[in-house]
């Protein structure tokens, strides 16, 4: 057992885990940072290209900015909070162009375009800045819980050194879970490792979710690949597989068009409305989006090829731990999130956060939990824990297989996409069948048996608020429940572990 003390531990090395690492070092705070995989290379940004919700400080078009997707969230988002992103992300880019020398391209008139980023060259150069800071650094060491004092003040967390083989723990005076969102293992791009564990985390703590149910997010992909880009997308036309025009099919608001058309046939894509300018202003800005095109010898603008959606669950859904403050607290003493693993409504409502809000997100809401947690341990000290929220009891079921019967039940587009009560209701029951496994007990390794358990328990909190939230609204689209419903304006929050609860 490796055993170590700091005075913060952050869970997760993407932009949220290190822009609070790095926020927490800058406080002065001793920080410890552990990853499933390896900080820098790990999480939905390492392996892509992100756009950046960074807006000139002009108020016409921070106004702009922010009124863009108040409707396609259903007005559930906030203003204090979206003008705090939008102040905190300006400046966090500007400090990744400085003083992390981040080369951001420029335009024809020498201007740097700083409103998104390469992915690998970021974080390379956020694990380059957090361990310049003084940061420790643990790769491939899934946290597998939480420890909490007598009191219920959150005093570390334990888990997995997978390389080692040998488990660890940090006693800290506050943990900031930064562990991404949950994609179910779908296979979208850099989402493997985000299997919702900081969500199973903080709720085995007693923290709460909310907006679970905008936690749907389906992106477009060529059928061939894993990379989901679907802000190009716009520039699409949409194609049966005999030649004719998909009526109504889009990127934005046609998804559930083409969802409805893969159940019985192929749908295929061409990138037809981007112009010679547009097309080489694509390939500028994501590299990345054209290297399966590359490799399979398509030119996406001028050939036919099959698309599919691949599920991306919490990832650019808005769904995760509810804060109950501006400084990303949790409500328990403690304990911190950020980035993709608390919930985005404040700036995306119930839309998709992708395509520059998520970002953003990350890098704020990085910072202010980072800061904030060296505050709350640098005046309180490092409790002593007295429990561990214990791991998932070995036992004979392979972990794999609940992996597989969540994925039954979350994958499909007739079932999570284009939702009915009819359809979600039995499979929350069979979902509550899974928890039950995972109870008895899962074998599969500790790390691994904690995945299973945190995308079973996440699948149940997202249909239980589907279920709950009785309209459309966001990207939570019922059949049963067409449009939207005045009453439900309004947020729903979820949690409990074998009596899962749901306030509206
Ligand atoms: C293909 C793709 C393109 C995208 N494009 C955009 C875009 O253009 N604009 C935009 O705003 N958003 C975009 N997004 C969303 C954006 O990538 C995420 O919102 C962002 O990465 C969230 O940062 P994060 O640090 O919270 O999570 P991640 O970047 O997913 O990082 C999570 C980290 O936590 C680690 N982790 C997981 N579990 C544990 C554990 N148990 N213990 C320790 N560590 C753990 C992982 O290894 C990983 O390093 C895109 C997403 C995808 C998949």
């Amino acid at each position: 057992m490796l055993e170590l003390e700091a005075d913060v531990l952050v869970a997760g090395g993407g932009p949220a885990g290190t822009w609070a690492a790095l926020r927490a070092a800058d406080a002065g705070a001793d920080v410890v940072l552990v990853d499933k995989g390896w900080c820098g290379a790990s999480g939905a940004t390492a392996a892509s290209g992100t756009s950046i919700w960074y807006v000139e400080p002009d108020p016409e078009a921070r106004e702009t900015a922010m009124a863009a997707r108040e409707g396609l969230g259903g007005y559930l988002s906030d203003r204090g909070w979206m003008a705090r992103v939008l102040d905190e992300t300006y400046a966090g880019v500007d400090e990744l162009a400085d003083r992390g020398r981040y080369p951001f391209p420029r335009d024809d008139e020498g201007h740097e375009i700083r409103r998104g980023v390469q992915g690998p060259e970021y974080m390379r150069r956020m694990r380059a800045l957090v361990r310049r800071a003084g940061v420790r650094i643990l790769d491939h060491s899934p946290l597998t819980g939480l420890l909490t004092a007598a009191d219920g003040h959150v005093a570390g967390a334990a888990g997995t050194r997978r390389q080692e083989g040998v488990d660890y723990r940090v006693r800290a005076g506050a943990v900031v879970l930064a562990t991404g969102g949950c994609a179910f293992g779908s296979g979208a791009l850099g989402c493997d490792v985000d299997t919702g564990d900081g969500a199973l985390a903080a709720v085995e703590v007693g923290a709460h979710l909310s907006g679970m149910e905008f936690s749907n997010a389906y992106a477009i992909a060529p059928a061939h690949s894993s990379v989901t880009k679907t802000a190009y997308y716009s520039y699409a036309s949409f194609y049966r597989a005999d030649g004719t025009i998909l009526d109504g099919a889009g990127s934005t608001r046609g998804r559930s068009v083409i969802a409805r058309t893969l159940l019985d046939e192929p749908v295929l894509c061409r990138l037809d409305h981007a112009g010679p300018v547009e097309q080489a202003a694509m390939r500028r800005g994501q590299p990345n989006f054209f290297l399966p095109f590359d490799r399979a010898g398509i030119d996406p603008f001028r050939d036919l090829f099959e698309i599919t959606l691949i599920a991306e669950g919490t990832v650019r859904g808005t769904g995760g731990i509810a804060l109950t403050s501006a400084d990303c607290a949790t409500g328990v003493p403690g304990l911190y999130a950020a980035g993709d693993a608390a919930s985005r409504e404040d700036i995306c409502g119930g839309f998709t956060g992708g395509g520059s809000h998520n970002a953003a997100w990350a890098l704020s809401s990085g910072s202010w939990a980072g800061r904030a947690a060296a505050a709350h341990a640098l005046a309180g000290g490092r409790p002593f824990p007295t429990t561990g929220a214990g791991p998932v009891p070995s036992g004979r079921t392979p972990a794999r297989d609940v992996v597989s019967a969540v994925q039954a039940e979350v994958l499909p587009y007739d079932i999570n996409l284009i939702r009915h009560g009819d359809r979600l209701r039995p499979a929350l029951e069979r979902l509550d069948g899974v928890w039950d496994t995972v109870r008895e007990g899962l074998d599969g390794g500790s790390w691994r048996a904690r995945e299973a358990a945190a995308m079973t328990a996440v699948a149940r909190w997202m249909y239980t608020a589907a279920l709950a939230r009785d309209e459309s609204r966001g990207m939570h689209k019922r059949e049963d429940r067409p449009g939207s419903d005045p009453a439900w304006q309004r947020r729903i929050t979820v949690g409990g572990l074998d009596d899962v609860w749901v306030a509206a």
